[in-house]
């Protein structure tokens, strides 16, 4: 847009995202009105950290011209007379041209994220509840709620930017024309609805600054007097902070509606220097699922923001965490690039994920249920930590992770108690009854089928309790966890069971029987089906059923298989060896049978194959097996 154009008044028509979001904001959202201001104060706070950074690398821009005595900031005035509040900023301001885009379109995550949320819940039938809005914000557009009429008077920082001033009924579309605001900054005129009358009140718009807009850093003046604090919560002692202030600033920095579960708040003088206050919230953050999920971590230097979402501050696996780091040691004008390489931002890095750390250890111990709750949210993300370390990450985390570790396990799954369900490593080893060897696990993504696993009948019959790993990421974290506290990590799926077992034979001469009776079957099916199968043995692990299908030592699981091609990655796939129950009566009786020198008997061994397969929720040749099974059934009822 030129300049000629702005000269004169020109009409725009809102994008049809901003008219949508504008409908409902202006029709269909009364509750939580008060938000607008926390709205309206969070941008102009955004442009004043912007001009302050920007100048910084560009001497020309303007400098602020704040009224006399007072200090560049947000100011907000009332006029009761014309039915006005004023909202009056110094930062960077916008010119023709960003007014247009900034306020005609919808270019930003926080109201497009909102967007989003409004379609999903349409979908769903619902109607936007109370809270929602307040929970996302719609930015600037939230004014509407309690104007019907927006007038926004901008000089740009920028050298050479003439005055705009835009206008909208928040209607179709807006006016954008010459102003007049002769310093740098903007001001909002917000012409008050008929129907928000208790808003031309100052005391009570200072008690929404209070409520919202506490933390905000530059001086937030109402009226007169400065509504919101002037020292940073986390440059103040830990004992004169109040709980209630603590949640009042994670409320302000994720926007979330619950109580974080706790939080740690750290100061370090010396060597490097930081206040730092880092929540761990009550579940997972619903926008960890967006691509363009950012961290919560706000970095400042003595109280000037330098990075919205710090992301070099804690490692991946804590990305859940959300705070502030302030800390003199930082450069102000640094890129994320610098930041990676600086060691005063290596050393706060270690120190945070210590506290972070610890504090869910202190949790896990003093307040169980509160970690469980914490766990079955986001444990699946701190076990990233784990395999991370193998990958350039840190072996400290590790160690500290490894102890955080949650499971269910075949004896704690049907506990009514779920804190009792979830069972740390040291618990299961403690727990360990004699003979047992290994702390056994089974890792299968089906959360229905784990528990029914035949892999498990030999562990039940032993009263060996084992790790039912159901979490995708399991598998990798047990691998990554060869041991625990001097006891091997095993899986139940892989490898043979035999030393154990050779013991058990010994003491059984019946058993002993079985195998050896089951042996000439068992090479002539390994003959027979060896097109599919690595081999067939005689199994160790079977109590109930006939037959299961187990992976070679070291060999890729079936589980680890199924997750990789869901991931569409190319495996390829292993063949599994075939275990058969010696004393299964089917197997026995086709031992039996083979012994006699009996013909007819593939379809059988095939269905033991089968059998394993189905068990396994992975049947390659479902055709082939409906037709075994109806030879079968037409041999059975020949039979009867
Ligand atoms: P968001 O804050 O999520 O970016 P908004 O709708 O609140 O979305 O604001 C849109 C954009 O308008 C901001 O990103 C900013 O570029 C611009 N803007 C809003 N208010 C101001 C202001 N007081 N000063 C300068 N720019 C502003």
């Amino acid at each position: 847009m030129s300049e000629a154009e702005t000269a004169q008044t020109a009409s725009h028509e809102f994008q049809a995202d901003v008219r949508q979001i504008l409908e409902l904001v202006t029709h269909s959202l009364y509750s939580d009105r008060e938000i607008f201001l926390r709205e309206l104060v969070s941008n102009a706070s955004d442009a004043l950290d912007r001009a302050r950074f920007e100048k910084l690398s560009d001497d020309a821009l303007r400098d602020a011209e704040p009224p006399a005595d007072l200090p560049a900031g947000i100011r907000i005035t009332v006029s009761e007379a014309d039915r006005t509040i004023v909202i009056e900023d110094d930062g960077i301001g916008l010119t023709a041209e960003e007014a247009a885009d900034h306020l005609g379109t919808i270019a930003k995550s926080g109201t497009r994220a909102f967007r989003e949320a409004l379609e999903a819940q349409k979908d769903a039938g619902g109607h936007p509840a109370d809270g929602f809005i307040g929970r996302f914000g719609v930015g600037f557009y939230s004014a509407f709620m309690v104007a019907d009429r927006v007038v926004v008077d901008s000089l740009s920082a920028r050298p050479g930017a003439a005055p705009i001033r835009w206008e909208s009924d928040g209607g179709s579309g807006y006016t954008l024309e010459a102003g007049d605001r002769a310093a740098r900054g903007t001001t909002i005129t917000l012409h008050v609805r008929d129907d928000a009358d208790d808003f031309l009140d100052e005391e009570r718009l200072r008690g929404i600054v209070r409520k919202h807009s506490d933390f905000v850093p530059w001086p937030v003046f109402v009226g007169e007097g400065r509504a919101n604090q002037d020292q940073a919560l986390w440059r103040r002692d830990p004992a004169d902070v109040s709980d209630d202030e603590y949640k009042a600033l994670y409320r302000h920095l994720t926007g979330d509606w619950q109580e974080p579960l706790a939080w740690v708040h750290t100061r370090a003088e010396g060597g490097v220097s930081y206040d730092a206050i880092l929540f761990i919230p009550k579940s997972r953050p619903w926008t960890m699922d967006r691509l363009d999920f950012e961290v919560q971590l706000k970095l400042y230097q003595k109280r000037v923001k330098v990075l919205d979402h710090a992301t070099q501050l804690l490692p991946r696996h804590l990305r859940w965490v959300a705070g502030v780091v302030d800390s003199p040691d930082v450069e102000l004008n640094m890129s994320r690039e610098m930041l990676q390489t600086t060691p005063a931002l290596t050393a706060i890095k270690k120190n945070l994920t210590k506290k972070v750390l610890d504090r869910l250890k202190d949790l896990s111990v003093e307040q169980a249920e509160d970690y469980v709750q914490f766990w079955t949210q986001l444990g699946h993300i701190l076990k990233e930590g784990i395999a991370e370390a193998a990958m350039g990450g840190s072996e400290k985390d590790k160690k500290r992770i490894v102890p955080l570790l949650r499971f269910t396990t075949t004896k704690s799954r049907q506990s009514a108690d779920v804190v009792d369900r979830w069972r740390s490593l040291a618990q299961v080893k403690a727990d360990m009854v004699e003979g047992q060897d290994a702390i056994w696990y089974l890792a299968d993504v089906d959360k229905d089928r784990i528990a029914k696993s035949p892999l498990l009948e030999a562990f039940k019959k032993k009263d060996q309790e084992v790790l039912l790993m159901d979490d995708p990421v399991d598998e990798w974290v047990a691998m990554h966890v060869p041991e625990f506290d001097e006891v091997p990590l095993k899986s139940v799926a892989h490898g043979d069971l035999d030393e154990e077992e050779e013991q058990r034979e010994e003491e059984d001469p019946i058993a002993k029987a079985a195998k050896d009776q089951a042996r000439p079957l068992v090479g002539w099916m390994e003959a027979l089906l060896g097109e599919d199968v690595a081999g067939v043995r005689v199994s160790n692990r079977l109590v109930d059923s006939p037959s299961v299908l187990v992976s070679e030592e070291g060999a890729m699981s079936a589980n680890m298989e199924r997750i990789l091609q869901a991931a569409n990655q190319d495996v390829p796939t292993r063949k599994r060896v075939l275990e058969v129950n010696p004393e299964h009566p089917m197997v026995k009786t086709l031992a039996r049978l083979h012994e006699d020198g009996k013909t007819g008997l593939e379809p059988f061994a095939r269905l033991l194959l089968d059998h394993a397969a189905i068990s396994e929720g992975k049947l390659d040749d479902p055709e082939g097996f409906a037709t075994r099974l109806q030879a079968l059934m037409e041999k059975a009822a020949s039979a009867m």
